[in-house]
């Protein structure tokens, strides 16, 4: 890729630039980590923000969680953008685009096998995603070894990894992740022969922010923690302030 970009602004290393991809992870990245994930309550201009961004980029923005996609529709209504939801086990190119779906396991049973086993910790919360499975500790963080025991079990026969995240572990199918879906993203319109940005939080994020820097591009790790990526923002409001810039900042055509 062309490295003389002009539209750089010297003092903001990382500035966003006509030519690139945003992939952007969702919670604790564009929104505040919440008690429950139901209750996230994203800031009131926020999909203002990234329609302006996806415009700005041609319409390659990707938001790359491990929620539902229609979920992260539901917090930015009406305005939708691809993306890839369950770490990638769904996969939307355009907005318009149907989704493409992963085979994956049917992890009711082993919804119910945790349930049974752990069912009694106070706070505790399971989260059946249908191709994922996700138990949430952040009430009981004590119980730690504990949830990821009983994940571990209930779906010792399934096709599935388990990724552990913020007071969080997770059963995914397996080999799937942030990285293979901005691979997959990268190779269609409106993304192919970008320069690609991951942005994210968490420790699922790194497969994304790796798969940029494989790809001459560059990750942006959202609070502390070790990373991979090259650059850093303190939190969501941060990343907010990035995109405004980022939008503000248009480089004449
Ligand atoms: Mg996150």
């Amino acid at each position: 890729m062309d490295q003389t970009r002009l539209d750089v602004d010297p003092t903001q290393p990382f500035a966003l630039s006509d030519g690139d991809a945003l992939f952007l992870d969702f919670d604790g990245t564009l929104v505040e980590i919440a008690d429950r994930p139901e209750l996230v309550r994203p800031p009131q201009d926020l999909a203002e923000l990234l329609q302006a961004c996806a415009e700005r980029l041609d319409g390659a923005l990707a938001i790359i969680s491990g929620r539902r996609l229609q979920d992260i529709d539901a917090f930015l209504q009406p305005l939708k953008l691809p993306g890839a939801g369950l770490h990638g086990a769904e996969l939307r190119s355009t907005a318009d685009a149907a989704l493409e779906l992963a085979e994956h396991a049917n992890l009711a049973a082993a919804a119910a096998a945790v349930r049974a086993e752990l069912g009694d910790l106070a706070g505790l919360l399971i989260e059946n995603k249908g191709a994922a499975l996700a138990v949430h500790y952040r009430h009981c963080p004590h119980a730690a070894a504990q949830v990821e025991r009983a994940l571990r079990r209930a779906v010792e026969q399934e096709p599935v990894e388990i990724v552990a995240g913020k007071f969080v572990f997770e059963a995914r199918p397996r080999g799937i992740d942030k990285g293979s879906a901005v691979r997959r993203l990268m190779q269609v319109a409106p993304f192919a022969g970008r320069r690609p940005i991951f942005v994210g939080d968490d420790v699922t994020d790194e497969d994304g922010i790796a798969a940029v820097q494989s790809l001459d591009g560059f990750g942006i790790k959202v609070g502390g923690g070790s990373s991979a990526a090259r650059h850093r923002l303190q939190g969501p409001a941060a990343v907010a302030d990035w995109l405004r810039r980022g939008v503000q900042q248009r480089s004449p055509r």
